[in-house]
């Protein structure tokens, strides 16, 4: 017995298979990640609407004898060309895919994965480059949310204490969560000293005000509304250390999409 599905999916990764053919990596609002292979040459029109970061419906034709499957039609809605024509859209949207494919396709709510996949490419499509690099820590935040990963802002996991008058927390990878000075201190074996040693001495991560109500804003904003919340450089490149740490204890490694 064969079939053929149709699933709604977004293409992430495309890689060359055999003489002529390609392997295509899909996240499928149904299935999650599928892996199809697309026949025919350079000339084929469904290889060239097999590209990554396309979506739309995508027909696919399973062989339960071989246990393969082929794309056997793709009814392209979004084609998002400007992902091409800026280096730093293209790299922020390959992170974003490497990640999807890296943590599996983010394991049961693939419809909302999906989502905000695709809402976060639309964004990128037409951003300058510095929006480019805060929607790249944007998804991954909230990828971190959706495979239930986000640590409390605003209380020590420890202790349960908030900040004290600096405000400051660190994250501990270990943890998991959010440390106070004083449980920092302890986990970095009583070195309670200079900030900046403490950070060097434990991996823990210093996580500023700024940093975490930025990260709480964005919780709950679609990646459209992102360039409204400006904020310091500091501040972003804690929120950035913050989501590769968490993400890297995640998917055991840290990908080198993340940065170039
Ligand atoms: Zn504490």
């Amino acid at each position: 017995m064969s079939r053929t599905q149709v699933f709604s999916a977004l293409i992430l990764r495309s890689r060359t298979s055999g003489e002529s053919n390609r392997d295509v990596w899909l996240l499928s609002a149904e299935s999650g990640l599928i892996r199809a292979t697309v026949f025919g040459g350079p000339k084929s029109k469904l290889r060239a609407h097999a590209t990554p970061f396309h979506s739309g419906q995508v027909w696919i034709y399973h062989d339960p004898v071989k246990d393969s499957r082929k794309l056997s039609d793709f009814d392209v809605s979004s084609w998002r060309p400007g992902l091409r024509e800026l280096y730093e859209r293209a790299m922020s949207a390959d992170a974003i895919a490497e990640t999807i494919l890296a943590s599996h396709g983010g394991g049961g709510n693939w419809e909302t994965a999906l989502a905000l996949a695709e809402e976060t490419l639309d964004v990128l499509e037409s951003a300058g480059e510095e929006l480019c690099e805060r929607l790249l820590v944007y998804f991954l935040w909230r990828w971190a949310d959706f495979l239930g990963l986000q640590p409390e802002l605003e209380n020590c996991v420890s202790c349960a204490k908030a900040p004290a008058q600096d405000g400051l927390l660190w994250y501990s990878p270990r943890e998991g969560g959010m440390l106070c000075a004083d449980c920092a201190g302890g986990e970095s074996n009583g070195n309670s000293g200079h900030s900046g040693e403490l950070a060097h001495n434990s991996g823990l991560l210093q996580v500023n005000p700024g940093c975490r109500r930025w990260l709480a804003a964005i919780n709950l904003l679609s990646p459209a509304l992102l360039n409204r919340y400006t904020m310091d450089g500091k501040s972003f490149r804690e929120a950035k250390a913050l989501v590769f740490a968490i993400l890297t204890e995640a998917l055991g490694k840290r990908l080198a999409s993340w940065e170039w």
